[in-house]
């Protein structure tokens, strides 16, 4: 069910080898990539790791030291920043204080001298994609921080852009309405199809919109997949850190029996047994990870393969579940969260069951 505003010739995105360097600076380092035609990819790292100048090179506020971004197979370096037909929403949004919601939304119209009849159609379509009905004639300095984000979003789309960029662009909100916005920012991309680049540093948003995510570290791409392959099954040590995985041990595997390998860690006598996977093999030096809401704390005494026994050391309740800290006899310590009300107590000695199947062996970067 496409709205009458459909953008038909929405555009495959290519980014081949991709650096800019600053100085001595590498901002963005090598970096390839590609965005199929209708994809919501969001740009996911810290701050700092060359998102922002990522989308800048796409839209031409910046030049690449090298390498090539294209449309549709046609090398972009080379069309008029002007011409390259981008809606951008800025993480500020950039708007114009002074003037109207409908005058705002019109702006990239009136650059682009189209019919005064077909204006006012098209920003009253947008305003009413975005949900600002009746607000039209609103000076922006009157508006709330969310109906100023929905005028953003309306000016970048007016214009049926090939592309839309988006930096941040929930990052002003506060939480409830950050999360509403994010649902009709998904609504939105379902209804329009456009091929959406997305930056972000919160994973959450990430998870929760795209189609696809690439997740950054220093100017490098540490990997690209599905929500779900970032989330289930994260590469390496950054990808893994950053969305949250916490628990980490680095060594080596030394054996293999059954369709499982023998990890030893190479700080101490720590051997645990984990499912095996295509990757690796016996000899890796590799990191065990594991999620803390998929690290058991048992009590069973018959359970003794992949335990590790230690005593709560924090303690604390977020909700529906508590996060717990526990420093095991090696010296090490584990985040565990338990679903319900803080079943333990500070101190208690505990033991940690690893499940082999949840277990998640990675690179470092
Ligand atoms: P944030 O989430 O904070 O916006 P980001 O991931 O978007 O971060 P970029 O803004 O792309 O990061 O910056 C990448 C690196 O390039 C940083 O180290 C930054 O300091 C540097 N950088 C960005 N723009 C310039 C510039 N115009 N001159 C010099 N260095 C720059």
């Amino acid at each position: 069910k496409k709205n009458s505003t459909t953008i038909l010739d929405s555009t495959r995105v290519e980014i081949r080898n991709l650096t800019k360097q600053f100085g001595s600076t590498t901002a963005v380092h090598n970096a390839s990539l590609d965005i199929e035609n209708g994809e919501f990819m969001t740009l996911l790292g810290p701050s700092g790791c060359g998102k922002t100048t990522i989308l800048s090179m796409i839209l031409g506020t910046l030049q690449p030291t090298s390498g090539e971004i294209t449309f549709n197979g046609q090398p972009i370096n080379k069309i008029d920043m002007s011409r390259r037909d981008i809606g951008m929403v800025f993480q500020n949004y950039a708007l114009f204080p002074h003037m109207t919601v409908a005058q705002n939304i019109a702006f990239g119209l009136d650059m682009r001298k189209v019919s005064k009849s077909e204006k006012k159609k098209r920003v009253e379509e947008a305003i009413e994609m975005v949900q600002l009905n009746d607000l039209g004639n609103r000076f922006i300095k009157d508006l709330s921080g969310g109906q100023q984000q929905r005028v953003a979003l309306a000016r970048a789309i007016v214009i049926r852009p090939r592309v839309l960029l988006l930096d941040e662009p929930l990052s002003n909100l506060d939480a409830k309405l950050r999360k509403e916005m994010r649902t009709q920012l998904k609504k939105l991309h379902d209804e329009l199809g456009i091929t959406t680049i997305y930056v972000t540093h919160d994973q959450e948003e990430a998870l929760s919109l795209s189609t696809k995510v690439t997740v950054m570290s220093n100017g490098i791409i540490q990997q690209i997949g599905t929500p779900k392959e970032i989330f289930g099954k994260p590469k390496n040590y950054f990808v893994a850190n950053f969305i949250g995985y916490g628990n980490f041990l680095r060594g080596k595997l030394i054996d293999e029996q059954d369709g499982q390998f023998i990890f030893e860690a190479d700080k101490d006598s720590v051997r645990l047994v984990v499912n095996h996977d295509k990757q690796h093999q016996v000899g890796d030096e590799v990191i065990l990870t594991i999620k803390p809401e998929m690290l058991e704390i048992i009590t069973d005494p018959k359970i003794g393969m992949n335990t590790l026994s230690g005593k709560i050391t924090v303690s604390d309740y977020i909700g529906s579940a508590t996060g717990y800290e526990v420093e095991t006899k090696e010296g090490r310590t584990f985040k565990v969260n338990v679903l319900g009300l803080n079943p333990y107590a500070m101190g208690e000695e505990v033991r940690l069951y690893l499940d082999p199947a949840k277990l998640l062996i990675i690179d470092e970067e």
